[in-house]
């Protein structure tokens, strides 16, 4: 155990010296040089434990241990390798070495699996370069279109074709993957926030990923004069919006389960020191991983708006945003949770508040993901740490579960 942590630091802190900003934190776009290098050294990894290394048309990496059965579908494990710019050392990284590692194991062990273990390092999860993000997971599912592709521009009006010819890519690879090719995708991944820590406990095995909603609420009033205007003929929109907005918390409070709430933009209109606001519109996002505690929620916001009306105000909800929560595959979340306790090591059941390629996969194929602690929560800049050995436990519980589910029957 001790080994494979070490192992697992040096490839973290190999893979953090490609970076842009030396001393600022990993800033590693998408087919830059930085990439390239990481790139080189994913690949040599591969290689180093038997792997058939391949790229695809959007620059993924492949590392392909042949099963007996050639035509069978892999057991996938991966994560992304490019960054935000100054982020941390793990984001991604952790989840590329993790598999990695595994694959070392299947080559230490000389395991002959009968479906394909591939192991997976995906591009501009981040969408740091070309925006929207997981264009990795999104092009290899056919969620991202040849023309999509073809128009995007990163900030200097560089498409992603002219910049992976850059590096040596290929853009005319396939890039889209029969779904049949795949038969499962695991996926290793720092929590970004402070429940693991707070907790006390090493792995978390990712139940859902939240369902969101955001609405746009729009409260009218009428406008009038500060000083002259008495207070028992007023109808302001600011006033009753606040009254809104204080309530709303106590709704995903009550829900439990991990629902948040957060309104997080005001606007104010006119927005002046000596008139009465006769327009406020704010956001409100929910997200929880039960629908229906998202739907519940919603119920109560209605409620809440309904209660407000009247005296000079209206009030208009509108929906912007409505995305259900994905729970991942049973039978992978119940084969985690069975490795861990033969290793073990304990765990627990929890949410992932923030979109993952892993939620790109879970459409097209049984996917099932592992979180481990991030020091004090924090994420996406250059105090990110998890400890290489709550990685290793990762390894082990993958390592367990990618033996089996490369070897079980149909
Ligand atoms: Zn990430």
């Amino acid at each position: 155990m001790k080994h494979l942590q070490k192992r697992i630091e040096r490839h973290i802190e190999t893979i953090a010296t490609f970076t842009s900003t030396p001393g600022k934190g990993t800033s590693r776009l998408t087919y830059s040089k930085e990439d390239l290098q990481a790139r080189n050294y994913i690949k040599e990894q591969m290689k180093a434990s038997g792997l058939n290394v391949k790229e695809d048309g959007l620059g993924n990496i492949f590392g392909k241990l042949v099963g007996s059965n050639p035509d069978a579908p892999s057991v996938m494990i991966g994560s992304h390798f490019d960054s935000v710019p100054n982020g941390g050392s793990y984001d991604g990284p952790a989840g590329v070495v993790a598999a990695l590692e595994v694959a070392n194991l299947f080559y230490q062990h000389n395991i002959k699996p009968t479906y394909p273990l591939e192991i997976v390092a995906l591009v501009e999860e981040e969408g740091s370069r070309f925006g929207g993000g997981l264009m990795g997971s999104r092009g290899i599912t056919g969620q991202l279109s040849e023309e999509e592709f073809s128009q995007l521009k990163d900030k200097n009006g560089i498409s992603p074709k002219e910049a992976m010819q850059s590096i040596g890519l290929d853009p005319s690879l396939p890039k889209v993957r029969d779904p049949k090719t795949m038969k499962a995708f695991l996926e290793l991944h720092i929590e970004q926030g402070p429940v693991l820590e707070e907790k006390n406990i090493p792995i978390g095995v990712v139940e859902s990923i939240v369902g969101q909603a955001e609405y746009h609420i729009t409260v009218k009033g009428q406008a009038g004069h500060a000083g002259t205007t008495p207070m028992n003929k007023r109808s302001d929109a600011l006033v009753t919006a606040t009254k809104i907005i204080s309530e709303l918390p106590s709704f995903a409070i009550a829900e439990g389960n991990g629902t948040v709430l957060t309104t997080g933009k005001l606007n104010v209109f006119p927005n002046g020191a000596n008139v009465i606001p006769d327009k406020v519109i704010f956001t409100v996002d929910i997200r929880s991983g039960k629908e229906e505690n998202v739907q519940h929620v919603i119920e109560q916001m209605q409620q809440s708006v309904e209660a407000h009306q009247g005296n000079g105000i209206e009030i208009d909800i509108e929906e912007k945003l409505y995305v259900q929560p994905k729970a991942l595959s049973e039978t992978i979340r119940s084969l985690l949770k069975e490795k861990s306790e033969n290793k073990d090591i304990s765990y627990c059941s929890i949410n992932s508040g923030a979109g993952h390629d892993a939620m790109v996969f879970s459409d097209f194929t049984e996917v099932g993901m592992l979180f481990i602690p991030s020091k004090a929560g924090l994420s996406h800049c250059p105090e990110e740490w998890s400890d290489a050995a709550d990685i290793a436990n990762a390894v082990e519980i993958f390592y367990q579960t990618a033996k089996q589910l490369t070897e079980a029957e149909e």
